[in-house]
């Protein structure tokens, strides 16, 4: 689909999967002026296909757009055109296999089109999607992820993108990522920029901290990418009698809570891996063992998985069917 000024969004279309051509000028290659969204299809029992949450897609795209200077895509539209490829070979929307589930990713994303070497807002947009079938993140069962704590970046500022799901954070993410990689950790954590003092996020899944006392800390909004998990997670946990609490969380908060056990578990969120349980928390020149229990977060991720798969009622409206 193409944006431009004087027509809006237009020329919707689907087309064979194929290399794009791109001029060496458009703007996305030099000022990554672009957005993207990551979303999934699934496979019911009775073989009807269904997305997860969608709408909630489309409004962060909206807010991802506004923050990027692009125009917005309607919600309906954003839906529709999704559907529209998902509809088109519903084939590719794998089956799930019990604890392996499958199911097919679908990366909505839009970029500045147009072929000018300027600062300013494109007045070419082009939205697309593309999807491929995915098996379950976790090979041979979910097991906790070891998070790297990197002292040297941040991955967003007040008044930056952190809120927005755009390329340019993830690229600012990779030289954090390798560290954590070099270190022997599957993920890094990262602080915020102002004071290097309070938790953010993963770098691709959001955190939640549970306390023996029935209290679930999840760091608060501003600079993290809201998760549509996390969403999830929070309306999950207050109905099984948990209280949530969106606030600042300090990385002392974290070492403290679990030297002393008043935190019993720390898990993270996000589309790809559901949920995963957090292992150990390393840094540079020390290292703290992961809260022991996991229960909190086998549960959440089991009524999740379930509600998405078809496989327990969805009593919030979350499902979306396709076909
Ligand atoms: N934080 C970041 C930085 C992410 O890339 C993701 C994955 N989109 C998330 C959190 C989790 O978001 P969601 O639950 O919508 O996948």
């Amino acid at each position: 689909v193409e944006w431009t000024p004087d027509a809006g969004w237009h020329a919707a279309r689907i087309e064979p999967y194929a290399p794009l051509s791109i001029d060496p000028a458009a703007a996305v290659l030099h000022y990554a002026q672009e957005i993207f969204e990551g979303m999934k299809a699934y496979r019911h029992p009775d073989g009807s296909v269904w997305s997860f949450r969608p709408e909630a897609n489309a409004a962060r795209m909206a807010r991802s757009a506004e923050r990027l200077a692009l125009p917005v895509l309607p919600e309906d539209e954003f839906v529709e055109y999704v559907d529209a490829l998902v509809r088109a070979d519903e084939r590719w929307v794998p089956t799930s296999e019990g604890a392996n589930e499958k199911s097919l990713y679908l990366r909505p994303f839009m970029f500045a089109s147009e072929t000018f070497l300027g600062v300013r807002p494109s007045q070419h947009v082009t939205f697309m999607v593309i999807a491929s079938p995915v098996g379950s993140y976790f090979k041979g069962g979910v097991k906790p992820v070891t998070i790297w704590l990197t002292e040297q970046y941040s991955r967003a500022g007040r008044g930056g993108m952190g809120a927005a799901k755009t390329g340019g954070n993830y690229a600012a993410s990779l030289v954090a990522q390798q560290e954590a990689s070099a270190h022997g950790c599957d993920q890094v954590v990262f602080l915020d920029s102002t004071e290097q003092k309070y938790v953010e996020e993963l770098g691709g899944m959001n955190l939640y901290f549970v306390h023996a006392d029935g209290r679930i800390v999840t760091p608060a909004t501003g600079t993290i990418l809201e998760g549509i998990t996390r969403a999830s997670i929070i309306t999950l946990a207050e109905k099984m009698g948990y209280t949530v609490e969106e606030r600042k969380f300090s990385i002392d908060e974290w070492k403290d809570g679990v030297a002393s056990g008043e935190i019993t578990e720390i898990f993270a969120c996000g589309t790809a891996a559901v949920v995963t349980p957090v292992g150990e928390l390393r840094w540079d020149g020390g290292s703290l063992p992961s809260a022991p229990v996991g229960e909190v977060a086998m549960e959440l991720r089991k009524q999740l998985v379930d509600i998405q798969y078809g496989r327990a009622d969805d009593g919030h409206g979350w499902m979306h069917k396709i076909c």
